[in-house]
């Protein structure tokens, strides 16, 4: 057998145009026409020629910049968006601006309805032994102490269950001081309820106010919001986080062992009836226009921050994703359904509207996943759908292995805001993302656009791109309806 330079030259060449144009040539003729419905051998499986669009789009997906840039303009534009001020419409009137200018088939909003809670001012300090100023801030729905503050001992207590486990009183006229240090992102369910808990348990033993270490895996020193909730029943007290330095601060008079007194002041403002919007676009499919991939992210976030992490990084990886496929006119059968949230933070408030909106249609929704865990990258793909769709679970899961994304179980959560649609049957997809330092910033004044890296969003909308696109291509339905239904 003999080879010619010639040929081999000849080879490569044309290897070399097949890969740069096959792309984009494949993928504008998906744009100009459906894809022809898989022969009946195939159906339950993706063809190879999808296969093919599939991986292509990867690689289309993952060279794009869209979703970064869009969260500069989030972020600059509009800012902080605390559920309840100003500045929660302002963001609603933009995103309903940004997602026109998508060019996406309908764009409208929903209304959903929540009581407003504003921080006005908050200071702490070291009364005695030492006097020291203290970082903190208002949890969200804290009261506000009195104008001249409170001024009491602290009691620590190591997390909610020590403060649960003290005999009635034993904490009368103290400030509870809750240290649960929260030491990776796994363990953030489990702190946080000291923090959205704590102020009802400690008023239960007598406390006057309750002041938490932060919620975060930092050691800078900002301290990190987040809401809180009264008990119905238990008297209300106010309650604060102190940055982890304070907190260690803190730990180091106690071990002198004298007693801490503080001087804690917030001043806070609550109102009824708040009317915002959940803002919601659509891509309408080919051939089940009614059936729908849902994706998306909150828009609000807290205040003290420009909630670039949390979470403008979650709708704009979303919406990057879905803007991959419209402005290449890439159609595919089902339609993909883009939600901006409202009020996330202080309740999952817009994620309950949706539902209460939407709950006739559960079996229509194809696939749920909202991004509410950073700027990722994906590092795993879990799902919830009936056991038949499994095969195609595994050729989606065979596509992302390259962006570094693991194959995951069949226990996927969708996130908070539609954790209510995956409790009424809803399939749900998790795209797991890496949260190492994610609770370094969130709900801190830290959480801004400097923090994104262009190479990690970009990966989260090359995975989100081909999701979606093969969640609402799939030649079968997920199975959502009584059957996923939680019992
Ligand atoms: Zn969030």
């Amino acid at each position: 057998m003999t080879r010619t330079p010639f040929t081999r030259r000849r080879l490569l060449q044309s290897l070399s145009a097949g890969l740069a144009l096959g792309p984009l040539a494949s993928l504008s003729a998906l744009a100009q026409k459906p894809v022809p419905p898989a022969p009946p051998s195939l159906r339950g499986l993706f063809t190879a020629d999808e296969m093919h669009s599939a991986h292509q789009l990867r690689e289309l997906a993952l060279r794009d910049n869209r979703s970064y840039e869009m969260l500069e303009r989030l972020t600059t534009e509009v800012g902080a968006r605390l559920a309840g001020s100003e500045a929660d419409l302002r963001a609603v009137n933009w995103a309903v601006d940004f997602m026109q200018s998508l060019k996406l088939d309908k764009v409208w909003k929903e209304p959903v309805q929540y009581p407003v809670w504003e921080r006005i001012s908050e200071s702490a300090s070291v009364i005695s032994p030492f006097p020291h100023k203290l970082q903190i801030t208002a949890l969200g729905h804290s009261i506000s102490t009195p104008e001249q503050g409170i001024q009491a001992d602290i009691l620590r207590v190591a997390d909610l269950a020590a403060l649960k486990a003290l005999p009635a009183g034993a904490a009368q006229g103290k400030i509870v001081f809750i240290d649960h240090k929260l030491r990776k992102s796994s363990e953030y369910g489990d702190v946080a309820s000291g923090r959205s808990r704590g102020a009802s348990e400690a008023a239960r033993k007598g406390a006057v106010a309750l002041i938490i270490r932060s919620v975060g895996t930092d050691s800078h020193r900002l301290p990190h919001t987040g809401v809180m909730h009264y008990d119905d029943g238990a008297p209300q007290i106010p309650a604060a986080a102190m940055s982890n330095p304070d907190a260690d601060l803190l730990n180091r008079m106690l071990q002198r062992g004298q007693p801490v007194r503080l001087d804690l002041r917030l001043q806070t403002r609550s109102a009824p009836d708040f009317t915002s919007y959940n803002v919601i676009g659509e891509w309408r499919g080919t051939e089940l226009p009614d059936e729908y991939v849902l994706i998306g992210g909150h828009l609000d976030s807290w205040d003290p921050g420009t909630g670039a992490l949390d979470d403008g990084a979650g709708c704009m990886i979303t919406a990057g994703a879905l803007d991959c496929l419209v402005r290449r006119g890439i159609r595919p059968r089902r339609s993909i359904r883009l939600v901006f949230y409202a009020n996330e933070e202080q309740g999952l408030l817009g994620g309950k509207a949706y539902h209460a909106a939407h709950q006739q249609e559960i079996s229509r929704i194809q696939a749920a996943s909202e991004a509410d865990s950073g700027q990722g990258p994906v590092k795993r793909l879990r799902s919830y759908v009936r056991p038949e769709a499994l095969g195609i679970v595994r050729q989606m899961q065979e596509v992302l292995a390259p962006l570094g994304v693991a194959a995951g179980g069949n226990d996927g959560h969708p996130g908070p805001d539609m954790g209510v649609l995956r409790d009424a049957g809803a399939a749900s997809f998790s795209l797991d993302m890496q949260a190492d330092d994610y609770f370094d910033y969130h709900h801190t004044a830290d959480d801004t656009f400097d923090k994104v890296e262009p190479a990690r969003i970009r990966q989260s909308c090359a995975v989100y791109a081909v999701f979606a696109w093969m969640a609402a291509q799939s030649p079968l339905h997920f199975g959502s309806g009584p059957a996923l239904k939680k019992s």
